[in-house]
């Protein structure tokens, strides 16, 4: 059944408030969200529903989730929009629809039944709502996932993690893994991509208090959250909710409204990244894209150092695990991964 529209109505002013993310915003007649997606038409708020932006096959590293059923394919979906709007978005021709009269991708119908189907069809155990914000589109996110967990399919997300409480009590129990993006840790910093810090650190710690399986990512970008200091602050929250969190410390290149320089992220502040995390205490610290020989993809017993997994991008090239415990000193590996 098609669930109920994330929305509350003000009888007063007949406004509708939009409850999909944390910007709760209030709307009248032939108004769109922060969003530009999600808009009231005859009194009624329009939301994205039956169509997708992107359906494929990826590997789970791309998500990226590296202690989530390893080596596995997750189908994975999008729609269109995003209630942020980041300077340094690497999909805003999908995530800016709607706000950005350049953004062009666009829509193609495609049932959820239709999405179980070719997930059952391809022996996948997992099903994305990635690619652009899923927060947007929550209502078909959760009907996809819903749909998927009957059949024993398990629901992941990737998300800038902007949750509202409703959002939060919808999603969580349909999802078993998420990534979500800790961009920075300034209110400020967060405000100049249209969001704030709070409610992105209270839905990392309410996801994994939940027992979703949360890895976390931070793109590194040069002159906005390269700082030791900003650095040491991601690691130590992280490290706060659990040092068993993996984080993804990835190297920005230059794109949208970014200057041209610098081109990408010094390899020496991946590096200062993945310092911050091992002192923070983070056991599972690892880099993404290219971040200029400074490579830390494998995955090693935090126990006795054996080598678990070896990946080279998004390849799983080794695996050791026995039931998800080191072959050597049968320490159990944190993650999902029967
Ligand atoms: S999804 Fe967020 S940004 Fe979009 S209308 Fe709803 S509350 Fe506003
Ligand atoms: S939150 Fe992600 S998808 Fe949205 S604008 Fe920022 S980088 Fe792009």
């Amino acid at each position: 059944m098609r669930p109920d529209i994330m929305m509350t109505r003000d009888a007063a002013t007949g406004k509708v408030q939009c409850l999909a993310c944390a910007h709760h915003c209030r709307l009248g007649e032939g108004q769109a969200g922060i969003c530009g997606v999600r808009r009231v038409v005859h009194g009624d708020l329009q939301v994205p529903w039956g169509e997708v932006s992107g359906l494929a096959l990826d590997p789970m590293e791309k998500k990226p989730l590296f202690h989530f059923l390893p080596e596995e394919r997750v189908l994975s979906f999008g729609t269109l929009g995003c209630n942020f709007s980041c300077a340094f978005c690497q999909n805003w021709h999908c995530s800016q629809v709607g706000k950005d009269p350049l953004a062009d991708a666009r829509m193609q119908p495609c049932s959820a039944e239709r999405m179980i189907e070719l997930a059952k069809n391809h022996n996948v155990r997992a099903i994305a709502s990635t690619y652009n914000e899923p927060l947007v589109s929550i209502e078909w996110t959760a009907y996809v996932l819903t749909l998927a967990k009957a059949e024993g399919i398990h629901g992941c997300l990737v998300s800038n993690g902007f949750f509202s409480e409703e959002a939060l009590a919808c999603l969580t129990p349909l999802v078993s893994a998420a990534n979500l993006d800790l961009k920075c840790f300034s209110d400020e910093g967060y405000r100049s991509l249209g969001g704030r810090l709070a409610p992105v650190l209270a839905g990392i710690r309410a996801m994994h208090a939940a027992g979703v399986w949360i890895e976390v990512t931070t793109l590194v970008v040069p002159g906005f959250n390269d700082s030791d200091s900003e650095l040491r602050q991601i690691a130590d929250f992280i490290a706060g909710v659990s040092p068993d969190i993996p984080w993804h410390v990835s190297a920005y290149f230059s794109t949208y409204k970014m200057p041209a320089e610098p081109e990408r992220t010094p390899p020496e502040r991946i590096a200062a990244a993945v310092e911050r995390g091992r002192q923070a205490g983070l056991r599972f610290v690892y880099t993404g894209n290219d971040c200029g020989g400074v490579r830390q993809e494998d995955t090693l017993c935090p126990q006795c150092g054996q080598l678990l997994i070896a990946r080279r991008g998004f390849l799983v090239r080794q695996k050791h695990l026995d039931n998800g415990r080191c072959p050597r000193c049968q320490h159990p590996l944190p993650g999902v991964f029967a």
